[in-house]
């Protein structure tokens, strides 16, 4: 059987385009009578006016942090399931033994990349993600990125769902942030901001959220990295689970009704 019938057996920088938008008075955001089209959740042209503010109060948030393109894989994969403090470390370390190419981790053994993953937690899975992920580009595309990248944007990405241990939303980082195409990532900031605003609500799937998104703004890469990361940075610094911090956070103006225990 061909290895690539086998292994399917078996299971930067882009922020110099964006311009800050001008200011609008967050009533007339409001008063803008883009609510009423919340319900529909067809298309939300109020996701770009998010955006927008976000952009000109928060900044360019400079993501995805790496310095090759294999980098940000691992980055995205090391990244689950913990904050990007943790996945630091293992980068580093992975860098320390040259390991941040993909014929490298190929030739390392699995119980040689555990210990330099340590840092992320899950460490088993994850050295065994990296592993299998290199496996999957070695067996679709001769170890090349490039030839990876080639790709048509949803035929790899049901190739890197296939492969055992990428979810939709490492996939995403992957076509986003590695391979510059307008794929928008969901996150649980997402969600929990979407449902704090009455756009949407927890029985929402992952498919239906980056569905609402990429309909409702225009397929711009560099949009849609920088609103991930802003919403990234609401989430960390403003919208956590308890106690949100509404009255300092930028988006309050959207905010429909206040939240429960919200400071
Ligand atoms: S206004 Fe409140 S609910 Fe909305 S994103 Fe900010 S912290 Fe979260």
């Amino acid at each position: 059987m061909p290895r690539r019938a086998v292994y399917l057996a078996k299971e930067t920088q882009m922020h110099s385009t964006l311009t800050v938008p001008p200011h609008r008075e967050p009533s007339a955001v409001r008063n803008s009578g883009v609510r009423s089209v919340w319900a529909g959740e067809r298309m939300l042209p109020i996701l770009e006016e998010y955006f927008n503010l976000l952009l000109r109060v928060c900044g360019p948030q400079k993501w995805w942090p790496g310095r090759t393109r294999f980098e940000i894989i691992v980055g995205a994969i090391l990244t689950q399931n913990t904050s990007w403090r943790n996945v630091e470390g293992a980068i580093l370390a992975l860098r320390r033994k040259a390991l941040l190419r993909p014929a490298a981790i190929a030739k390392t053994r699995v119980e040689d990349l555990r210990p330099l993953v340590r840092s992320s937690g899950y460490f088993r899975q994850k050295a065994r993600k990296l592993k299998d992920f290199v496996a999957f580009l070695e067996a679709f595309y001769a170890g090349s990125l490039t030839k990876m990248f080639r790709t048509p944007t949803e035929k790899l990405r049901g190739e890197l769902l296939a492969v055992h241990g990428i979810g939709p939303e490492t996939a995403d980082s992957i076509l986003l942030y590695a391979g510059k195409r307008p794929v928008f990532v969901v996150d649980a900031y997402t969600r929990r901001i979407l449902q704090r605003h009455q756009i949407t609500h927890g029985e929402k799937t992952y498919e239906e959220i980056r569905g609402l998104f990429e309909r409702s703004l225009p397929p711009d890469t560099t949009m849609f990295n920088e609103f991930h990361a802003l919403i990234v940075h609401i989430g960390k610094n403003f919208c956590r689970p308890k106690a949100p911090k509404c009255s300092a956070c930028p988006l309050a103006c959207f905010l429909p009704q206040p939240i429960e225990g919200a400071e």
